[in-house]
């Protein structure tokens, strides 16, 4: 598809976005351009048209739009790094492409082919490149995104749609040590239910988990751990990352996807680079008593979660009321694996696994 492009005519002026990237924080500021498909529909099912890349700004919405009242809308999550050899570079963005649609598909949206998909992105970059930080693992996060822009207060799939890409640099996650978070285990709410849209990242399973998050503040945490009370308190995710036991006897142990879990993109990178280095990798229920147990008896040694945003980051303790259980903590596996999957990403390590997507 060809895009249109129109450069912002009043761009970010360069010593201004050199100070924000000197200090980018997370996501508060954005690049000068946006990149947006837009989707109608008719008798042939709807087609994508009108791809261009524009200004930044404010989109105009009907106040009817159903994405505001229906929340019929879905998004990604990735980064762009720039490496030594001047490039920038994304990870598995073919991965994104194809959980995109697979949550377009449970939110009856339609779906956006990977070529298009990709070019988006490539199209945003060719203008935005000099938003990539440079620093030590700092990187562009890039938030595709598509929802029902339809003035239509009837409760059906929306028969206009919009997808964009906008992108905001981000500092590096590991400016000092390598903390172990603590996480708030919640027992009154959950994130998703059988049949529902947890497996798909979509922006209502993020309001519903808010309060959640919020609790977890007042309990001086960090992340909420969500649990299926219909199967033994079984371990299910964190608020926006996916978990990881290690074992005393070399086994990587993580909640199997049920479909009330989002497919962490990391997650399966991590799954590949445990079996390279030959653990084995048991995707199966664990619930929140085997993990304890299992940190008393000694037979789970490590606890880390994982995402696009922090990579891998040590699960510290898990409070659970006024309960506080040990998790495990960082050890050697968490810390190599985190120092090869972020040297992949940021171009320190040899790709063996062809992850990286030039843009
Ligand atoms: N679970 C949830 C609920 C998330 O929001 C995320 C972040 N996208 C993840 C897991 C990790 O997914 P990924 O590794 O693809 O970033």
């Amino acid at each position: 598809m060809q895009f249109d492009v129109t450069p912002n005519p009043q761009p970010v002026d360069a010593a201004r976005r050199r100070e924000i990237l000197a200090d980018p924080g997370f996501g508060t500021h954005f690049t000068d351009h946006t990149a947006v498909v837009d989707w109608s529909w008719d008798e042939s099912g709807g087609h994508w048209h009108s791809a261009r890349v524009e200004a930044y700004g404010p989109i105009q919405l009907d106040p009817a739009a159903s994405v505001l009242h229906y929340a019929q809308e879905v998004f990604e999550g990735m980064k762009a790094y720039r490496h030594a050899d001047g490039g920038i570079y994304t990870f598995r963005p073919q991965a994104n492409a194809a959980r995109l649609q697979r949550s377009a598909r449970r939110l009856a949206l339609p779906e956006l082919d990977e070529a298009t998909f990709l070019a988006s992105l490539e199209q945003l970059l060719a203008l935005d490149h000099a938003w990539v930080p440079d620093g030590d693992g700092a990187a562009l996060y890039l938030r595709p995104f598509m929802y029902a822009s339809e003035a239509f207060l009837g409760v059906r799939p929306a028969h206009e749609v919009s997808y964009r890409v906008i992108a905001s640099p981000a500092g590096n996650y590991f400016g000092g040590e390598l903390k172990p978070v603590r996480i708030w285990v919640s027992r009154d709410y959950t994130r998703a239910a059988p049949g529902g849209t947890g497996a798909a990242k979509t922006g209502g399973n993020y309001a519903g988990s808010l309060v959640a998050q919020q609790q977890a503040a007042d309990n001086g945490c960090a992340q909420v751990l969500f649990l299926d009370p219909l199967h033994d308190n079984a371990v299910e995710e964190l608020g926006g990352m996916n978990v990881f036991l290690v074992t005393s006897d070399g086994r990587l142990i993580t909640p199997a996807l049920t479909g009330t879990i989002l497919e962490g993109i990391t997650r399966e990178s991590v799954i590949q680079l445990g079996r390279d280095r030959g653990l084995e990798v048991e995707e199966r229920r664990i619930t929140l008593d085997e993990w304890a147990r299992g940190v008393e008896d000694g037979t789970i040694t490590e606890a880390f979660a994982c995402g696009t945003a922090a990579v891998i980051t040590p699960i510290g303790e898990l409070v659970d009321g006024d309960t506080v259980i040990a998790s495990a903590g960082t050890g050697e596996v968490t810390t190599s694996i985190r120092e090869e999957l972020l040297g992949i990403q940021t171009g320190a390590v040899q790709d063996r696994h062809g992850w990286l997507h030039r843009l």
